[in-house]
């Protein structure tokens, strides 16, 4: 089996699945309980957080760290959290065409509350025109929320200079959030850019069920779960001892050297690339400013991308396409229609994404299957 689907989910590390399995075992209590067991699991979840927190350059007498069940819901609670909370203060918000759907539709839902949004368009280059930020941003704006590698292009969005954007406009309102959960452990990032971001676990040798949105201590979130009040009363339910410290100890292993990990994905990346350019009938969507080495996004030029996806899949080789077999279900790459503006290309984009595990001969394999592939299927 050849897995190049990483940026969809990754392989749980060794030591991250055995730290949670022993844990499961040993801490048996709710970390809510009274009790001395369940008042440990408490006190070692706090220093948990306090880990976290300190990895990240960030203070915790600044920072507060709540889990959830995954990027998903991070953004849920940080967007519908945050302009709930603070309508009072203005009604406009800003976000990016290419952000995941977590974040997309909650937007769409908030303009049925009565919110305004502005979805700014990304150039090809896979930036964000400023200028087109700073019209954007007026008195009323509240939350401004962009991710910073895509997902599916692999673009790094210029958050930086909207950061900058934010300060220069004077406004004090208006809360940066970004969605990390593909960037997290990929890029050598600042953490102190932003006012709230999310992560996910599996996206980097985690297990799946547990991410975390990270906030200043001052940025208010109305609670979208209502319970027994657990994470300062923003996500009631019981907490997972072994889900947390296993995604802790993954967030923290993955932040770590990340200019080194990432010289490997380079080199498996520019291998793949000078591989794949040499292949007729396929574009590179490669243009981009900036680029994270852990995804390469191409489109089939006149072969339909699902039919290449399916008969890689029936090789054992996993690669990922927005596109479907079934003609009634053809939905185009918005991200890739967003930096290519080309339908065509959106339809028929497949994208394969690397981890730690992948091997240079995988991509010899993978390059091998898909010439024949494409040269025995029937062009449109
Ligand atoms: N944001 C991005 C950028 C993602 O890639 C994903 C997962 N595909 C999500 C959010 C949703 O993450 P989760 O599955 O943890 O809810």
């Amino acid at each position: 089996m050849i897995y190049f689907d990483n940026a969809g989910s990754t392989i749980v590390d060794n030591d991250v699945l055995n730290l949670f399995v022993e844990d499961t075992n040993k801490f048996i209590a709710n970390p809510s309980a009274l009790h001395g067991l369940g008042m440990k699991e408490n006190y070692d979840i706090i220093n948990f957080k306090r880990e976290l927190l300190t990895s990240l350059k960030l203070s915790p007498s600044t920072h507060d760290v709540i889990f959830t069940s995954g990027a998903t819901e991070a953004n849920n609670l940080a967007i519908l959290g945050f302009a709930r909370k603070n309508k009072n203060k203005g009604k406009h918000l800003i976000t990016s065409k290419i952000e995941h759907p977590s974040v997309l539709n909650v937007f769409k839902e908030l303009e049925k509350e009565g919110f305004s949004v502005t979805y700014l368009d990304v150039k090809e280059n896979g930036t964000i025109d400023i200028n087109e930020f700073k019209k954007a941003l007026n008195e009323e704006t509240i939350l401004v929320s962009t991710m910073y590698i895509n997902n599916e292009c692999g673009c790094i969005l210029n958050i930086e200079e909207i950061r900058a954007a934010i300060k220069e406009s004077g406004n004090k309102k208006v809360v940066l959030h970004s969605d990390l959960a593909s960037s997290f452990g990929k890029y050598r990032i600042d953490f102190n850019l932003f006012d709230l971001f999310t992560i996910s676990a599996y996206k980097l040798h985690g297990i799946k069920g547990i991410g975390a949105l990270i906030k200043r201590k001052n940025v208010e979130l109305e609670s979208l779960v209502y319970g027994g009040g657990q994470e300062d009363n923003l996500r009631s339910g019981t907490l997972s001892y072994s889900l947390i410290h296993s995604a802790v100890y993954a967030f923290i292993k993955g932040n770590k050297d990340v200019e080194n990990k990432s010289k490997y994905i380079q080199e498996l990346h520019d291998y793949a690339l000078s591989k794949l350019n040499e292949i007729e009938g396929i574009k590179i969507h490669n243009n981009f400013n900036r680029k994270t080495p852990y995804i390469i996004n191409f489109s089939t030029l006149n072969k339909e991308a699902s039919i290449v996806v399916e008969a890689l899949s029936n090789k054992e080789i996993y690669v990922s396409s927005k596109s479907s077999c079934s003609s009634k279900l053809k939905t185009i790459s918005y991200v890739i229609y967003e930096v290519t503006k080309n339908e065509e290309e959106a339809l028929n984009s497949i994208r394969i994404s690397f981890s730690k595990y992948n091997k240079i001969e995988e991509i010899d394999e993978f390059i091998n299957a898909l010439k024949e592939i494409l040269a025995s299927i029937k062009g449109k």
